[in-house]
C-alpha cells in the first residue's frame, strides 16, 4: 500500500533528461517520490493506493521555488506606494510600529498567496531590510509558513549601520523604543538559525543574510566609485568574519542583495568575500561585466526578478547559475511564477540584440528551469526538491490545462509558461501532504487567515499614522500621469521618531 498516486497527467519531470511523460504517473510514499513513469506501468506496480488523483488534462510538475522575497510586504500591498521614500516608510513601520505577531499573521497570508500559485518553497528576508533585534520575528514568520505546510527559507542578519540601532517593540499596546547593539543582533541571528534551520521536518531552513553585501556598500543602489575602489573597511571585514562563522557553525548558506560596485568591492576581501557556491546574491542590478565574471569564476549563484536591471543574458552565457524570484508580494508583482517568468522574458528578450519574433532570448523551457530545478540549485536544495525524480521529496503541483486560454496545446511548456497563471494551479503537495485540493486550501482556514491578516494590517498602519497612504485613495480616470500630491511621509519626522534614514 502506497500513500498517493497521481495518474493520467502530463508529467513535466524537470529531471536531467527533462522528460515529459504523456499519460504519466507519479507515485508517492512517506513524503517521497517512489515512481515517475507511465500510468499503465504505475497501475500494475501499485495495485493498492491510499489516495489516487486522476490528472487528465493537467500538467504534473515540481512545485516552484522562489529564490528571493521579503516577509512583511503581504500586509502592506496597495497601501505604501505613493512615496519616493518607500524604503524609509516601510522600514519605519517594520522597525517601530508592528507587533511581534505581525510577522506571524503576515507569514500566513504570504504563504497562502504562494500556496495558491504553486510556489512550494520561498526564500524570505524578514522585513524590507532585516528585522533581527530579536529572534521572535523570524520565528513567528516561519510559524505562519509552517502551519500552511510550505517550505520557507528564513533569511536573517544585521541591517545596515549605524550601531547601536534603534528598534521598538509594542508591549501591552504601547511602543517601547530601545537601542540595540550589533552584538545583540548577531546573537539574535544565531538563535534564529539554531532554532529554525532544518526544523519542521526540514521544511524550514535559515540562511545568513546581511542586508547590504557589506556595511559600507549602498544596500539598494550601485555603490559609489570611491567606496568601491577603496575595498572593504575594517568593520566590513569584521562583519564578513561573523557571517562566515555563523554559516560554518550551522552549516548553512548565505543570501544577500547585491548591486553594481559591491561585488567588485567584496571581491577585494579575498577568502572572506561572500562569494562562491554557498552564496546566492539577488538582483545584481548595475553590475559590470567584470563583476559578472567574478560571479562566474567564483561559482556564486544569482537570483533575479523582473525588476532587476541586470545583464541577465551575458550572465547566463558566462554560466552563472541563475533563478527567477518574485521579490515578495508587492503591488507591482505578486507571488505568481508564471507572471514572473513572462515579465523576465519580456525585459530581457532583446537584451544586447535586435531580436525578432523568431529568435529571442529566454525560451519558455529555460524560464521553467529557472523557477524549478535551477532555482533549487541556486539555494542549495536540489538534492530534495526542484524536479520529479525517485527519492526526492514529494513537492508536486498540478496545473489545470482544461480552459480556453490553454487550448490547443501544441507544446505544453510554451502553453504553460506563456499562457498560464498562478490560479491554474489546483493541487499542491509538499512532502506528499495534500495542501491544496481542486483549488481548496486544506491546511488552514483560509477565510480566517485572510480576515485576521486584514485586521492586523489596518491596525499596524493606523498605529504609525499612515492614514494618507490608505484613506480616500484617489483615482486617476482619464489622467495620463499618476501623481497624488498629499503629503505621505516625512523623513524629518522619521528621524525624530527614532528612524535613521
Ligand atoms: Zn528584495
Amino acid at each position: 500500500m502506497i500513500d498517493l498516486l497521481l495518474t493520467e497527467g502530463t508529467v513535466v519531470t524537470m529531471d536531467q533528461k527533462r522528460r515529459i511523460i504523456e499519460d504519466g504517473a507519479v507515485a508517492v510514499d512517506q513524503g517521497k517520490i517512489l515512481f515517475v513513469g507511465s500510468s499503465k506501468e504505475a497501475e500494475v506496480k501499485f495495485p493498492e493506493v491510499r489516495k489516487t488523483i486522476n490528472c487528465r488534462n493537467h500538467a504534473v510538475m515540481p512545485g516552484f521555488v522562489d529564490v528571493h522575497g521579503h516577509g512583511g510586504h503581504a500586509l502592506i500591498r496597495g497601501a505604501i506606494f505613493d512615496t519616493s521614500n518607500w524604503m524609509a516608510a516601510v522600514t519605519q513601520l517594520y522597525n517601530h510600529y508592528v507587533t511581534d505577531d505581525y510577522w506571524y499573521y503576515e507569514g500566513r497570508v504570504s504563504a497562502l498567496d504562494h500556496l495558491r500559485a504553486g510556489i512550494t518553497t520561498s526564500v524570505c528576508i524578514i522585513g524590507a531590510q532585516q528585522r533581527c533585534d530579536d529572534p521572535v520575528f523570524s520565528i513567528n514568520h516561519a510559524k505562519g509558513y509552517s502551519e500552511t505546510g510550505l517550505r520557507e527559507v528564513v533569511c536573517t542578519g544585521p541591517s545596515q549601520p549605524p550601531w547601536p540601532h534603534k528598534f521598538s517593540r509594542i508591549i501591552d499596546g504601547k511602543r517601547v523604543l530601545m537601542e540595540v547593539s550589533y552584538e545583540q543582533v548577531i546573537e539574535s541571528m544565531e538563535t534564529v538559525i539554531r532554532e529554525l534551520n532544518h526544523s519542521c521536518n526540514d521544511r524550514i531552513r535559515a540562511f545568513v543574510s546581511p542586508f547590504g553585501l557589506l556595511p559600507s556598500t549602498n544596500s539598494s543602489f550601485p555603490t559609489e566609485a570611491d567606496v568601491m575602489w577603496a575595498g572593504p573597511t575594517e568593520f566590513d571585514l569584521h562583519q564578513l568574519k561573523e557571517m562566515w562563522r555563523i554559516a560554518d557553525k550551522y552549516d548553512t548558506r548565505i543570501h544577500a542583495e547585491a548591486y553594481g560596485g559591491s561585488i567588485y568591492q567584496m571581491h577585494k576581501a579575498g577568502k572572506l568575500a561572500l562569494l562562491g557556491p554557498r552564496v546566492h546574491l539577488q538582483h545584481t542590478s548595475g553590475c559590470s561585466f567584470d563583476e559578472l565574471q567574478i560571479l562566474a569564476d567564483t561559482g556564486t549563484h544569482v537570483g533575479v526578478t523582473f525588476q532587476s536591471s541586470t545583464m541577465l543574458i551575458p550572465m547566463l552565457w558566462m554560466g552563472v547559475k541563475t533563478a527567477i524570484g518574485t521579490d515578495g508580494p508587492k503591488l507591482l508583482g505578486n507571488a505568481d511564477m508564471f507572471q514572473s517568468m513572462r515579465m523576465t522574458q519580456n525585459k530581457h528578450k532583446d537584451e544586447l540584440t535586435f531580436s525578432t519574433n523568431f529568435m529571442f532570448n529566454l525560451p519558455s523551457d529555460r524560464l521553467l528551469e529557472m523557477t524549478t530545478i535551477d532555482a533549487a540549485e541556486v539555494i542549495g536544495w536540489e538534492d530534495d526538491i526542484g524536479s520529479l525524480e525517485i527519492g526526492k521529496k514529494a513537492d508536486i503541483i498540478t496545473v489545470n490545462l482544461m480552459n480556453p486560454r490553454m487550448t490547443p496545446r501544441f507544446n505544453i511548456i510554451d502553453t504553460m509558461v506563456m499562457l498560464g497563471n498562478g490560479n491554474d494551479v489546483d493541487n499542491v503537495f509538499v512532502d506528499g501532504v495534500h495542501l491544496l485540493e481542486n483549488g481548496k486550501v486544506l491546511s488552514v482556514d483560509e477565510e480566517k487567515v485572510l480576515m485576521e491578516g486584514d485586521k492586523v494590517a489596518r491596525e499596524s498602519l493606523e498605529r504609525i499614522g499612515y492614514q494618507n497612504f490608505i484613506d480616500g485613495k484617489e483615482h486617476f480616470w482619464g489622467k495620463v500621469r499618476r501623481y497624488d500630491s498629499r503629503p505621505k511621509f516625512d523623513l524629518e519626522w522619521q528621524r525624530k521618531d527614532g528612524g535613521y534614514y
